[in-house]
């Protein structure tokens, strides 16, 4: 089912409801979101792009990312949702991979992308070009897109420094929109969606909860996260329902209680992607009470592994905080969503008891199809019928899972995923930097910041403010590191191999 059929229906059932919002002004009921994703589809098929195609979205959260989504799924062509804050070169290099035609960017990153990335066709949404691809000429029907076609290629950066494409279908999408209903929340017509987190990842992909009960669609006119905006869109267009990492519920929290604002006008907020200390959970629901869920996902079996229910919260105010199992129950990410089976496998693949830790696996219609032209990397993760998460836990004899650690080394800050190798390789090419190895340090506001460990060139001198700068010329500014350590060399075992384990301890010192 191509997904744009929600749409499609939404815009038949509730022409006249307002859909889209910058921030509390409506920009399109649903008819007009409906015709004008349309007037879209028309004038991408017109330019040339047929089913099949990718085309890459590279900007930030406006109300047109959502038209220029649902264009492109209603021609069967299938979007590359690109992170806004990655460096030009790394954008670049994921329109190469995926053989994107086409990409939507802003007038930021326009210039340097052309020259970048010659294959693919680059288009300013602010500017002319842009325009005149609304075509006056009919929308074209729906393109019947199969249950594993793919439409959602979702880059995730991986281990080996490169991203890969991770190719979701319709089904995946259902898959996680059943569990969604099943298991987080029952979304409303009266919701307001806010489009606080990347459009490009989880908040993005929960389009599709809102579009099918025909709720509010809210961009904040930041683009992005504010909490001091967020309280005041509650305030206005009450039901707020969002997506946020940890330290985004953090900061809400912090500025929820300089205002003494304790959550009226926000309905759910859906928090994931990073681990949720107790004491910061605890501490948000002293303020908001009971508006929260939990989702524990990955981009290779989208926003779905295991949830823990507003019911659950619940349980544990209403048990008090002293009660043991519901705080270890609060501390856990939950029980497997409806939507699939998740496993606890041992070092031979085979399923460990309650209790015992071992690398979390899952199995169902949520997983993806594989990564896009890596077959050889799709073998290593999906072994046997089970994803492979990466990450290690434990579950109890009633299902629920807790975290323990992960088996890859990635940094989550703030929510979003930082692999050392791409930091490790942006500082290897600068010529005073003899080895570099990148590990993450906890931190009360980040969740994890990036440090690294850097040992020179014999004979030569660099400033930390120095390497930055290098690094913003390579990377996203948001995976550079906030901390430097400067080393005579790195700790390696017999093989040579840098121990992380013992640089994890000299970053703290
Ligand atoms: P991504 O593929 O970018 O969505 O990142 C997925 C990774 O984020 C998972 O493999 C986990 O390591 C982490 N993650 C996602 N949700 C949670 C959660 N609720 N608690 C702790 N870690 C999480």
């Amino acid at each position: 089912m191509n997904p744009a059929r929600w749409l499609e229906r939404a815009a038949l059932l509730w022409p006249k409801r307002p859909a889209l919002f910058r921030g509390a002004e409506v920009v399109l009921d649903y008819a007009g979101f409906n015709a004008r994703a349309g007037s879209l589809a028309a004038g991408l098929a017109a330019s040339g792009i047929k089913p099949g195609d990718r085309v890459a979205l590279y900007f930030a959260n406006r109300t047109d990312y959502l038209v220029a989504m649902q264009a492109v799924w209603r021609i069967g062509a299938v979007v590359v949702p690109v992170n806004a804050k990655l460096h030009e070169k790394e954008a670049a290099y994921i329109l190469g991979h995926s053989g994107a035609v086409l990409c939507f960017t802003d007038a930021d990153h326009a210039g340097d992308l052309a020259s970048l990335a010659p294959e693919a066709r680059i288009i300013d949404i602010d500017g002319p070009a842009f325009a005149a691809l609304f075509s006056d000429k009919p929308a074209p029907a729906l393109h019947p897109t199969g249950q594993n076609d793919l439409v959602w290629l979702f880059y995730t950066s991986g281990t080996t420094g490169r991203p890969k494409g991770v190719m979701l279908t319709p089904a995946n999408v259902q898959t996680m929109i059943m569990s969604y209903f099943a298991d987080v929340d029952a979304a409303e017509a009266g919701d307001a969606k806010v489009y606080a987190a990347p459009m490009s990842h989880g908040a993005g992909l929960y389009q599709f909860i809102y579009l099918i009960c025909g709720a509010r669609h809210i961009v904040p006119a930041s683009g992005g996260f504010d909490s001091d905006e967020i309280l005041d869109l509650a305030g206005k267009l009450d039901n707020l329902c969002f997506f946020a990492a940890p330290t985004m519920v953090r900061r809400l929290v912090a500025a929820a209680k300089a205002r003494g604002h304790r959550g009226e006008g926000i309905r759910t907020i859906v928090y994931g992607g990073g681990p949720m200390y107790l004491a910061d959970i605890r501490d948000g629901m002293e303020q908001f009470g009971t508006r929260f869920a939990q989702i524990y996902g990955q981009g290779e079996t989208p926003m779905t592994i295991t949830a823990l229910t507003r019911a659950a919260h619940v349980e544990a105010l209403e048990a008090g905080w002293d009660d043991e199992t519901h705080s270890r129950r609060l501390a856990s990410v939950g029980v497997a969503q409806a939507g699939c089976e998740v496993a606890v496998l041992g070092p031979d693949e085979q399923h460990l008891p309650a209790g015992e830790i071992g690398e979390i696996a899952v199995r169902g219609p949520s997983v993806m199809e594989g990564y896009w032209n890596d077959p050889a990397a799709t073998t290593v993760a999906i072994r046997e019928g089970w994803l492979h998460t990466g990450d290690m836990g434990a579950m109890d004899e009633a299902g629920f899972l807790t975290l323990h650690d992960r088996s890859k080394d990635v940094i989550i800050s703030g929510g979003t995923n930082i692999y050392p190798r791409e930091v490790e390789e942006a500082l290897l090419t600068h010529p005073a930097v003899a080895q570099a190895s990148v590990v993450g340090r906890p931190d009360p506001e980040w969740g994890e910041v990036v440090v690294a460990c850097v040992v020179l060139e014999h004979g030569a001198t660099a400033e930390a403010a120095e390497l930055d700068a290098h690094c913003l010329t390579q990377i996203a500014r948001f995976k550079r590191p906030k901390d430097y350590v400067w080393l005579d060399d790195l700790p390696k075992n017999a093989y040579g191999k840098v121990l992380k384990k013992e640089l994890r301890r000299i970053r703290t010192l």
